[in-house]
């Protein structure tokens, strides 16, 4: 039995797309193997990669001057790449601290410019967003660097920051969630494994006039603009994780598009917070006005109770809803694939917990 996962990463994949891989392993387009044994230098594969950039260029709408890269190292490892193609060593870069993926991207930066912090939400635990207003980029700043969902916190901008400096958004665990209008950054940067495809990859959306700029110790896998002459293939690229990309891709325009599937994350992120809000038992600490759609976190009131919870939902095919173990609590992770039965199962469990527990 397929169970509900509500894992932050990597997470659900949707199940068509699984039986589509399922279908294709032995015998992809014929050639007798699957995609993942075939070489990444054939006719085919380099065929299947321009089509998936194609294809997710008209699922983001993302205009002709930006170059899309896949590279390796996840978001991780962009954490370093960004300083490294964009800034010269000792320049100024600017960092907005909304929470703990924030804090390692700004830690990665440090080693490599001289990272201002422009705003820092620890006052409020991090369960808010800067004022729109407050943010602003410094003179002669190279880049100005934000996390548009926090993953751990469950905080999500409900603005885009309009600065001078480039823009660069971490976008790891709400990319493809809903529209975003490209044209507004510099850099759009994702792991895979949230929103999008196995791990393995990070997808990486660059105005073309950034590159050129990448300082020369940059390791050349990381080099965006040997990569993007490349077509992201200067070494062996993880196939399989891009082949499942593009079936992703295809699913999400087979649902209408991003404008379609914002709608459902909307619906599927108000009935889970409108449960959370209407109980005395459970409790969301994050500011109203930046609930992430994704990622939900919650506590029980009386922790000791998070064991038994999770053993029943665990028992109710509702699965991985610990909270990150630097914070404790439950959270509920409700991606594209996620359907809103999923999250009417869990509320369901939620409301049956509190009435026999709470
Ligand atoms: C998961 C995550 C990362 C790290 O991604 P990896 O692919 O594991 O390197 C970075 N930023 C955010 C916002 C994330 O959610």
């Amino acid at each position: 039995m397929r169970v509900y996962n509500f894992s932050a990463g990597p997470s659900t994949l949707p199940q068509a797309v699984l039986e589509q891989v399922q279908a294709e392993l032995l015998d992809f387009q014929g050639t007798g193997m699957s995609v993942m044994e075939d070489s990444h230098r054939g006719k085919r594969f380099i065929t299947l990669a321009q089509e998936i950039t194609e294809n997710l260029r008209a699922l983001l709408q993302i205009p002709d001057n930006y170059r899309i890269l896949f590279l390796q190292g996840g978001a991780f490892g962009q954490f370093s790449a960004i300083p490294m193609n964009l800034a010269a060593p000792g320049q100024t870069v600017d960092y907005v601290n909304t929470g703990q993926w924030s804090k390692k991207a700004i830690s990665e930066a440090q080693k490599y410019a001289k990272v201002k912090i422009v705003a820092d939400e620890g006052k409020s635990n991090y369960c808010t967003v800067p004022l729109a207003d407050s943010l602003i980029s410094s003179p002669g700043s190279a880049y100005f660097h934000y996390t548009p969902n926090e993953t751990i916190g469950g905080v999500e901008f409900p603005y885009i920051p309009k600065v001078e400096a480039p823009l660069v958004g971490d976008f790891s665990s709400t990319i493809l969630s809903r529209p975003i209008p490209v044209s507004q950054y510099g850099v759009i940067y994702a792991g895979t494994q949230k929103n999008m495809a196995p791990s393995g990859m990070a997808v990486v959306i660059i105005h073309e006039d950034l590159l050129g700029k990448a300082r020369e110790t940059t390791p050349a896998i990381w080099n965006y603009d040997l990569m993007n002459e490349n077509d992201s293939m200067l070494n062996t690229p993880p196939t399989f994780t891009w082949y499942v990309l593009g079936l992703v891709v295809e699913w999400l325009i087979k649902q209408g598009g991003l404008k379609q599937i914002a709608l459902r994350n909307e619906a599927k992120a108000k009935a889970l917070y409108d449960a959370i809000d209407t109980s005395d038992f459970y409790h969301n600490p994050v500011a109203k006005n930046c609930r992430s759609w994704m990622n939900v976190p919650f506590t029980l009131s009386d922790p000791q109770l998070d064991s038994e919870f999770l053993a029943g939902a665990k028992a109710a095919g509702l699965v991985n809803l610990e909270g990150h173990r630097s914070v404790g609590g439950m959270r509920a992770s409700i991606y594209n694939a996620m359907e809103m039965a999923g999250v009417q199962a869990l509320i369901e469990y939620m409301a049956e917990f509190e009435r026999t527990r709470g």
